[in-house]
């Protein structure tokens, strides 16, 4: 009785007279709606399970057919595409097997530099086609190309190409077996290809090789390879691989040098904070481009009151430059000496010393080289506001020893014109058109003479004409010779032939 009423409230659907039967019957029909409601989640689940495993095999970035190889290739792109500042996105699939190559490219309007990154391209190219050339037909290698590109506020633009080689295993899953990266830098203006050197100040190697290294062991610890250090101080180039955008310093390393293979290429970001010491201020403002021969014209023995401002108005109206190896005594005693630095500066020019008033230097102790070369700072120092960074000894007799005393790069020539000797504009004309080539060259004048000043009127055009730039020597030892100005070493007669040795 009393199972029958509490079976019967619980249930409250059909009450009958027969409790035993009605007990049972509606046993069965509680199963039959329990089994039927288990079936229909199951069977959701299996429809939701199925669904969404056909959907990622059908979606799934793989090598199956042309679509989604591109779709994977765009994956590629979307991860590597850091900054997309300029350049339209051209895609281009060449979907076969075993070899498949997928290529997401900017178009870039600078011929030139679209040419330089199309031979790089057919490199990358040839050379997978020939490194896995002998693969199994079943085999599903891929080749995927993507770029970033970046403007800073210095006027350099960065185009990163990044690669990577994936092969798909057994398990369908395409694994990183190769990487490449390549950053083409140049100036926005002139699209002048910008070296390290012309972006990061003198002695940035030891500098950006400690902020790499400690920014490679907080993010990447253990996973480091062995040889990672060792890679970073080594002549690797990876610093070639700089990107400059509007507030951030990037580095990119390909697959397998920093990190194993497997993790695929990987990019250090810096702030601009970081860089502030590295960073030049100004990137190559001159618009001087290092693939193009240049020339440095130098005066010595000035200020001179009558033809410093001369030779000055040559350069300004060809809109040239030279260097000018000054003698403190002379900018301290020339009248409007210190006008006539100023406006070198102001054109330019670049003031070297030339010692305080013409001593031989190897004839005086250390202290008295030491005087001539802190009295003639000093003098320079007041006209321009700072010290120079090279200087000149006189009659050439300088060493390493007397540079580190003068704490000066010392710099001799590589064609002496005689000018001081002959004092006839052709003679000096005719030395300077006589050599066979002036790529790299330092030409010896002095400011003193009205013939020089007649001779350099007609050789400033024609070295324009004959394609080359003029430049001062702290520009040609950091464009021609990718060397550090303020490094205090002694750049002698042997230095400067960069063409031909045996050619004077
Ligand atoms: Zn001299």
């Amino acid at each position: 009785m009393g199972k029958r009423h509490s079976s019967t409230s619980s249930n409250g659907r059909s009450v009958s007279r027969n409790g035993k039967t009605v007990y049972v019957r509606r046993t069965k029909k509680r199963y039959k709606g329990v089994g039927r409601f288990v079936f229909f989640c199951v069977l959701i689940i299996v429809l939701l399970v199925g669904g969404f495993v056909a959907y990622k095999y059908l979606t799934r970035d793989n090598y199956d057919s042309k679509a989604s190889f591109a779709k994977y290739t765009n994956n590629y792109f979307d991860e590597t595409n850091y900054h997309n500042d300029f350049g339209e996105k051209v895609e281009n699939i060449e979907y076969e097997k075993p070899l498949s190559i997928g290529t997401i490219l900017p178009k870039i309007d600078d011929e030139d530099i679209s040419a330089d990154i199309n031979e790089y391209i057919i490199t990358l190219k040839s050379d997978f086609n020939e490194k896995y050339s002998d693969v199994e037909n079943d085999d599903k290698i891929a080749l995927l190309i993507s770029y970033s590109t970046s403007e800073s506020s210095k006027n350099t633009k960065s185009i990163l190409i990044s690669s990577e080689v994936r092969k798909e295993s057994t398990d369908g899953k395409l694994n990183i077996i190769g990487g490449n990266v390549k950053t083409f830098n140049y100036t926005e203006k002139n699209t002048i290809e910008l070296k390290p050197i012309l972006v990061f100040n003198a002695g940035y190697e030891t500098k950006i090789n400690k902020l790499v290294s400690e920014k490679l062991k907080s993010e990447y610890g253990s996973d480091l390879t062995k040889d990672y250090k060792s890679y970073i101080t080594s002549d690797s180039g990876y610093v070639e691989n700089y990107e400059l955008s509007k507030d951030e310093v990037s580095f990119d390393f390909k697959a397998g040098t920093i990190l194993p293979v497997a993790k695929g290429n990987i990019r250090l970001v810096f702030k601009n904070s970081d860089f502030k010491d590295i960073l030049r201020d100004t990137i190559n403002p001159r618009g001087i481009d290092p693939s193009k021969p240049m020339v440095a014209l130098t005066f010595d023995d000035g200020p001179n009151g009558v033809y410093t401002a001369k030779l000055l108005d040559i350069f300004e109206k060809t809109d040239t430059v030279a260097t000018f190896f000054e003698l403190g005594t002379n900018v301290v005693n020339v009248d409007n000496a210190d006008e006539l630095l100023k406006r070198e500066e102001a054109l330019g020019c670049e003031v070297g010393s030339h010692s305080y008033d013409h001593p031989n230097l190897f004839t005086l102790s250390d202290e008295a080289v030491a005087a001539q070369n802190k009295k003639t700072d000093d003098a320079i120092e007041a006209a321009i506001g700072h010290k120079p960074v090279l200087y000149r000894p006189p009659f050439g007799n300088g060493n390493a020893e007397i540079s580190e005393i003068f704490g000066k790069s010392g710099i001799l020539w590589s064609v002496d014109t005689q000018d001081w000797k002959t004092r006839n504009a052709q003679s000096t004309i005719s030395s300077i058109k006589s050599q066979s080539t002036l790529d790299g060259k330092v030409i010896l004048m002095h400011s003193l003479y009205k013939p020089t000043v007649d001779a350099v009127d007609e050789i400033v055009p024609y070295l324009k004409e004959n394609g080359y730039q003029l430049v001062t020597v702290s520009e040609l030892l950091t464009y021609k010779y990718g060397e550090d100005p303020t490094s205090n070493k002694f750049y002698g007669y042997n230095f400067f032939y960069p063409s031909n040795p045996l050619d004077k």
